[in-house]
């Protein structure tokens, strides 16, 4: 499910494998490069179908050389891979990289091999042992989170089991990607008392690895103690939004506001335990809120209406990872921010209405005839009433006072 967002960073990396001329299957790598989202979004690609293991580190490494000595170092707006690529070209870049990384593995110095620590504490998956489905990589893991006990529901969402090892990870949803002081206390407690490894998820909630199966009531009763044992983590109700204008000087809109109001009307409608859906905001175009990568994503854009600024945003709907190639996704239409909860509970109720077993969103929407087709039943919302009929519309998301635009320097490269 590329959950380390290999397809859309300057080097990621996919376990993959490959079948060798004597029939043995060999563990391996795919070195994408030069992906990146933002204004101007580039989906990475692969520099080779497969990397093996010990030439992955001179890989990245080659990779870093490369950008080094031809990247742009000037303006910090295009000190990116995708740059680099826009530049020289896909196939230049590639084969500097390459170039590189024979020099470096012939050179006397270059350590080869399997790096010490990778061989000490092993790299086997723990998690994809012979009995397991593993995921298609793509679209989010649809599941259902059903009826049941409160610790049963959290169970079965919350809670992912390692077939391998027998070992199970369980996610905090931190909402919105908060954790106050005593809910971090609370969590370091825990942590210390479990050993367990804790990882920050890309959807900005925190996981506990490595955990006994016996130890799962404990968890829930303490995650619970401190408002973290909500089933649905990683589920449409888990969306997720950049600062926004809450903190960050390039913001034109208040995405955290839009993300828990979109969050509130999801569990009014019902529909906030659809799984395999993935709801993303951006406060810009820059897109720290990774809107070009989710089902559902936003943006924020300021609108003018009826002679005044208003918060409006551009709705992407599609964005996935494809087996080869990040696909982002497409624009389906403009909205005030004040109907985009709407907006995103049509589109919800649509799509588990119509979609057929298993089908992901992706492929329902292109069924439907593509973004642009699903916004035809959203045009109505793409209206401005008069001040005067109704001001919340020039009222941002968690604002008091009229909506303006008020951006600053940035600290970011994006
Ligand atoms: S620069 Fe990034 S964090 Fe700031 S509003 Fe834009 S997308 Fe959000």
């Amino acid at each position: 499910t590329d959950c380390g967002q290999a397809m859309f960073n300057d080097v990621g990396v996919i376990g993959v494998t490959r079948r060798t001329d004597d029939g043995t299957v060999e563990r391996g790598f795919r070195v994408f490069i030069a992906g990146g989202l933002g204004t101007t979004p580039h989906p990475a690609l692969a520099l080779e179908d497969f990397t093996p293991r010990t030439e992955l580190l001179p890989t990245i490494e080659a990779c870093l050389r490369v950008f080094d000595q031809a990247g742009n170092r000037d303006n910090k707006l295009r000190a990116r891979m995708k740059w680099l690529v826009d530049t020289l070209g896909f196939e230049e870049v590639q084969r500097r990289v390459l170039t590189q990384r024979k020099f470096l593995v012939a050179s006397t110095s270059w350590p080869g091999g399997i790096p010490a620590e990778v061989q000490i504490d092993g790299d086997d998956p723990a998690g994809a042992g012979d009995p397991a489905t593993v995921t298609a990589v793509g679209h989010g893991t649809p599941v259902t989170i059903g009826t049941g006990s409160a610790y049963e529901r959290w169970e079965r969402i919350n809670v992912v089991r390692g077939v391998r090892d027998g070992t199970v990870s369980v996610y905090a949803q931190a909402h919105l990607g908060d954790i106050t002081g005593d809910q971090f206390r609370a969590l370091a407690a825990l942590q210390r008392e479990l050993d367990a490894d804790v990882r920050l998820t890309n959807r900005q909630n925190v996981v506990f690895r490595g955990l006994h199966p016996d130890d799962l009531a404990t968890v829930y009763d303490r995650l619970d103690a401190i408002g973290m044992a909500r089933p649905g983590a990683e589920l449409a109700r888990d969306v997720v939004a950049c600062p926004g204008s809450d903190t960050c000087n390039l913001a034109v809109t208040q995405s955290r506001g839009l993300g828990g109001a979109i969050g509130e009307r999801l569990e009014e409608e019902g529909l906030a335990d659809v799984g395999g859906l993935r709801i993303n905001i951006s406060g810009c175009p820059n897109s720290c809120g990774q809107h070009h990568a989710s089902d559902i994503g936003f943006f924020g854009a300021e609108r003018r209406a009826h002679g005044r600024s208003a918060p409006g945003y551009q709705m992407l709907l599609g964005g996935y990872v494809g087996q080869q190639q990040m696909h982002f996704g497409d624009k389906a239409l403009r909205l005030p921010a004040r109907n985009a909860p709407e907006a995103t509970a049509r589109v919800i109720r649509r799509f588990i209405d119509e979609r057929q077993a298993s089908e992901g969103f992706r492929d329902w929407m292109e069924r439907a005839g593509g973004a642009r087709a699903v916004a035809e039943g959203l045009k109505d919302l793409d209206e401005f009433p008069a001040y005067e009929d109704d001001p919340s519309f020039y009222v941002d998301f968690d604002e008091t006072g009229p909506y303006t635009v008020e951006t600053g320097a940035s600290e970011c490269a994006t």
